[in-house]
């Protein structure tokens, strides 16, 4: 393969490069039963509005999460146990980069075509490596799969070690697993190069879905291990890596917002990223949800990124134009409250 001529509009454009994360909703609505068809018919849509900021001047790069996908699969997997040996959990994880990336290159890859570009669409299975030690490992805290009864509760905790936690406002308890840090994207080199090299004019990489599968190190190798990385702090890795512009963290509200579930609810639109580190620290942004978004957004600014977004899907090219979503640019003052 010989790189494509890379023209010094896409060098340099004013847009650049682009990365884009996308949450669940993009691919799995909340009332989904999670079926195929509900996940093409819902990518499509995703899709056709990816195809419209694909413009000449701007490499796009894409990272999506993968919650509902390992949930299901998990269920799978207990229920086929007495059949078919259970799969590791970050085994799990690259069924997912697998499928998902499959289904990505399918829809924006149709989407593409149909705006008339030619960029092919090329999902990479990545690893992502953890510490060994991250602290995590010794307080799971990321829920996974399905609601257990108490009783079933203390039963995997004792037969399988499982960390079980109670949620009482859904009514059942759930499995905890690690969320430790992302350290390093084992692919990254790779892509990088070929990015530098000019392929973002002709490919679309889809990278680190699920925010990577998790590897340490043991005895001179890399071994996965059994923990979820959070989708969005590894986009801020990522986005680094890559040397992108922008990273654009696409999720089912328009922005992230102040008071947020209080009668005082103020969206946030361009704001600046000392206004935004404040409000953070204050706790405005929920753990789990918009608290590790807006934490990605901070650390990819902070290491020298230029611009962070977050948006829906619908807003996406107006938040890319500047206009819509919560905006944060490094060196630029927040300007208002509300969109
Ligand atoms: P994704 O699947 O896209 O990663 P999440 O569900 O993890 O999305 O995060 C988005 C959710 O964060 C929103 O649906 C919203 O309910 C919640 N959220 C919590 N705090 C805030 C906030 N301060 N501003 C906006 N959304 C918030
Ligand atoms: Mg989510």
């Amino acid at each position: 393969m010989t790189a494509p001529r890379s023209t010094a509009r896409h060098r340099t454009g004013r847009s650049g490069r682009v990365l884009l994360a996308l949450g669940g909703n993009a691919i799995q609505r909340a009332h989904d039963h999670g079926t195929w068809r509900e996940a093409v018919r819902q990518m499509r849509r995703t899709a056709s509005a990816l195809a419209a900021v694909a413009t000449p001047d701007r490499e796009l790069v894409v990272t999506h999460g993968n919650g509902p996908q390992v949930g299901s699969l998990l269920r799978e997997a207990e229920l086929g146990a007495g059949e078919v040996p259970a799969p590791p959990l970050y085994v799990l994880g690259a069924e997912t980069q697998g499928q998902l990336g499959f289904l990505i290159a399918q829809e924006l890859g149709g989407a593409l075509r149909r705006a008339r570009s030619d960029r092919s669409v090329v999902p990479i299975v990545s690893r992502m490596v953890v510490s060994a030690r991250d602290p995590a490992f010794r307080s799971p805290s990321k829920p996974v799969g399905r609601f257990y009864s108490a009783s079933e509760a203390r039963k995997l905790h004792r037969t399988l070690g499982w960390t079980l936690r109670e949620d009482r406002q859904r009514g059942g308890w759930r499995r905890l697993v690690p969320s430790p840090h992302p350290i390093r994207w084992l692919e990254g080199d790779a892509v990088r190069s070929m990015l530098n090299a000019g392929f973002g004019a002709r490919c679309v990489f889809v990278v680190t879905g699920g925010g990577g599968i998790p590897v340490v190190r043991r005895r001179g190798r890399w071994e996965g291990v059994d923990a979820v990385i959070d989708k969005d702090l590894a986009a801020a890795l990522v986005g680094r890596h890559l040397g992108v512009d922008t990273l654009a963290i696409v999720t089912d509200v328009p922005g992230a917002a102040l008071g947020y579930g209080t009668d005082d609810l103020r969206w946030l639109g361009q704001v600046s990223l000392e206004e935004l580190t404040r409000s953070w620290r204050r706790g405005e942004f929920e753990e789990g949800s918009m608290g590790p978004k807006v934490e990605a957004g901070l650390r990819f600014l902070r290491s020298g990124g230029r611009r962070f977004l977050i948006t829906d899907i619908r807003s996406l090219p107006e938040a890319l134009a500047g206009r819509a979503g919560t905006r944060v640019e490094n060196g630029r003052p927040s300007v208002d409250y509300s969109h």
